[in-house]
């Protein structure tokens, strides 16, 4: 194919992950102002280290309010939204549960009972205390955590691209590691889509289901195989149900979201998560620009609609529903 000769890919590990650009020029400085730009947004958002904005948040809870960056405070207000969405499987205030399992960074033990319920007791999102005048953020209880890890990937990768628009590039690739956020297609030649890999869970890196391919859009995918550990013959994996303390548990491997941003990716594949692929498959029926593939521990594929993407099933142990 000689469009291919015209791609150019950079890339850097930031948020500890493999980032990938992909460009139709060849442009060093560009790729360094996107890099700077992911960094600059991975230090307001971290919670792993300080100093970051939430962090800040996060040292004054039960003290007082802090005033954060527009930025920063417009992404809280969004995410508390999302939190408060009738039964939402997404909580912004998940921190201190996420701490105590540790899961992805040293954890290997489930806590103690008592430990999560007392944990569970500081995630309220009602406690989460916005001023739209100060543009402010306040936990209202000592003890409570933001924790933006869900869905600091979606906001960045929206900002990238963005910032790519601003400088008259309308067509790449950013990957930032599970989320992915293309504009245009993938060459100059027009009609041609961007193909984004869906994973064969629990397999090598390269063992794909099949291939997604979208123009212009957002593919994120959310699975359980990707941070977890195992204790006592169980698996215990990286997103927590918010109204028990423990790992979601249903039929579920995979979650990805096809949408136009990468924000609502984000949201959505934990909202889906939590409602698994029947009540989520309805609950998309009404929202036309979100679109959900879930992956069953089964092996099935199934589609919640399939307006935005095409869909190719490569491995024929997976049944496409
Ligand atoms: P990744 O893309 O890094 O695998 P996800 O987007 O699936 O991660 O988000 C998982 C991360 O979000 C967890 O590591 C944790 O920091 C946070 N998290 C876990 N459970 C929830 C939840 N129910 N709501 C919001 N954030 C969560
Ligand atoms: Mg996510």
């Amino acid at each position: 194919m000689p469009q291919e000769d015209h791609v150019y890919s950079y890339s850097a590990v930031l948020m500890g992950s493999p980032i990938l650009l992909k460009l139709f020029q060849h442009n060093e400085h560009l790729a360094h102002q996107v890099f700077r730009l992911i960094k600059h947004y991975e230090n307001l958002l971290t919670v792993n280290r300080s100093p970051s904005e939430v962090m800040n948040i996060n040292h004054a809870a039960g003290l007082h309010p802090v005033v954060v960056n527009p930025a920063v405070y417009q992404l809280i207000k969004c995410a508390k939204a999302a939190s408060l969405l009738p039964n939402s499987a997404f909580n912004l205030a998940i921190g201190p549960l996420v701490k105590c399992w540790k899961i992805g960074f040293q954890g290997s033990s489930v806590p103690p009972a008592g430990e999560i319920s007392a944990r569970l007791a500081l995630t309220s999102p009602h406690q989460v205390i916005l001023d739209d005048e100060q543009h402010s953020v306040f936990l209202a209880q000592a003890g409570m955590e933001l924790d933006l890890g869900a869905i600091a990937k979606g906001y960045i990768a929206d900002r990238v691209r963005d910032f790519l628009h601003s400088q008259q590039v309308f067509q790449g690739l950013i990957n930032l590691g599970g989320n992915v956020q293309t504009l245009g297609g993938a060459s100059q030649v027009s009609g041609t889509p961007w193909s984004v890999g869906l994973k064969k869970p629990f397999a090598g890196p390269d063992e794909l289901i099949g291939v997604i391919e979208v123009e212009g859009k957002s593919v994120v995918t959310s699975g359980t195989y990707e941070r977890w550990f195992e204790f006592a013959g169980k698996r215990y994996h990286h997103i927590l149900d918010p109204r028990t303390g423990y790992p979601l548990d249903n039929e579920l491997h995979s979650v990805t979201i096809v949408s136009q941003d990468s924000i609502d990716g984000d949201i959505w594949t934990t909202l889906m998560y939590g409602m698994g692929v029947e009540q989520g498959c309805a609950c998309l029926a009404n929202k036309p620009g979100i679109e959900a593939i879930f992956v069953t521990k089964d092996r099935r594929v199934v589609l919640s609609s399939q307006q935005l993407f095409t869909f190719t099933l490569q491995d024929s142990s997976y049944q496409l529903v």
